[in-house]
């Protein structure tokens, strides 16, 4: 009896497994085909410079959106495409839309002062990366200035050969990096040392307790300090309500981004937010170091 219920167990796992392997293999296939044809879609989600309200970047966060699937969240899709060796090609795809949408901004006369697109780990280890970033910034006629890239703290603890030469590569084409989700990582600090960083940003879960956890609050107030005592912005996400925003504004951060403000959104929409919310938009001048 005991060794029937085992079998029929056991093959009820292996059906599932094979279909979690041949969903999967499927979204794989679908995820080529998406990036290849542009099925992907960037959402932008506006950073306000807290002491002025006026605009001071926008974050570049992809979409997809499948006939059959639906919306596959980056949090599904990313790391698939880490997997499958498709995030080289995603990121080509990410850096040439934002790229492309600035200059269009541009052309309307709409300033966005940056835009900042997120990278992968993996990304690093091409060496051709900022040949790649550079010819795209040249294609649309955009300053080093105008793109910011957000990498996590792994990427500057990666001992890839190629990372520490890219990173320096990109930094003396003057183009500006962000620490994302920072406080998550690995808590070394020395690599500050190693590479030069334009901003950090807090991680939301920080955001997201810092009304109830006196902890969070604390956590925050340091890694500010952490970021003044190297001139640099510092960023907080995630922030969905006042208080929150009003506990950060008072331990002096200077950009918000969150759900309070926008959510993630497309082209023509954000251009509607900025009008509707008659946000200004920081000047480069303004903009040198936001404090
Ligand atoms: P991230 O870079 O830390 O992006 C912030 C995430 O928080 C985004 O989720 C954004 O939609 C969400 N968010 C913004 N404001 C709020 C808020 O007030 N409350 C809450 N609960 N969430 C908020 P999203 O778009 O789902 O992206 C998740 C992650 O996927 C990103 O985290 C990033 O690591 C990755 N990702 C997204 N787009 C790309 C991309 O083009 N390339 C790469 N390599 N990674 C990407
Ligand atoms: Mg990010
Ligand atoms: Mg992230
Ligand atoms: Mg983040």
């Amino acid at each position: 009896q005991a060794k029937i219920a085992g079998k029929g167990r056991f093959s009820f796992f292996s059906h599932e497994l094979n279909q979690l392997a041949l969903e999967r293999q499927e979204l794989e296939v679908e995820l080529q085909k998406a990036i290849l044809n542009e099925e992907l879609e960037l959402n932008y989600q506006p950073q306000i410079h807290m002491k002025s309200g006026k605009l001071y970047g926008v974050e570049a966060l992809a979409r997809w959106n499948h006939p059959k699937f639906g919306a596959v969240s980056p949090g599904k899709f990313i790391p698939l495409a880490e997997e499958c060796g498709l995030i080289g090609d995603l990121s080509r795809w990410a850096l040439k839309t934002a790229c492309r949408q600035m200059s269009v901004w541009r052309n309307k006369g709409i300033a966005i002062p940056t835009i900042s697109v997120n990278l992968s780990p993996l990304n690093f280890h091409n060496i051709d990366l900022c040949n790649l970033i550079v010819s795209e910034l040249e294609h649309y006629n955009l300053q080093s200035s105008d793109l910011t890239l957000e990498l996590t703290e792994s990427v500057l603890l990666d001992t890839n050969p190629s990372t520490m030469q890219v990173l320096h590569d990109i930094h003396s084409q003057g183009i500006g990096f962000s620490i994302d989700d920072f406080g998550t990582g690995y808590s070394s600090l020395s690599y500050l040392r190693k590479i030069p960083i334009k901003e950090l940003k807090l991680d939301s879960s920080f955001v997201s307790e810092i009304e109830v956890d006196g902890t969070s609050q604390a956590l925050s107030r340091a890694v500010l300090q952490i970021g003044e005592s190297l001139k640099l912005d510092v960023v907080a996400e995630g922030i969905e309500s006042n208080g929150q925003f009003n506990i950060l504004k008072g331990q002096g951060y200077h950009v918000a981004q969150g759900f309070l403000f926008s959510k993630p959104l497309n082209s023509i929409e954000i251009e509607a937010w900025l009008k509707n919310s008659q946000t200004e938009i920081m000047t480069p001048k303004e903009e040198e170091y936001v404090v």
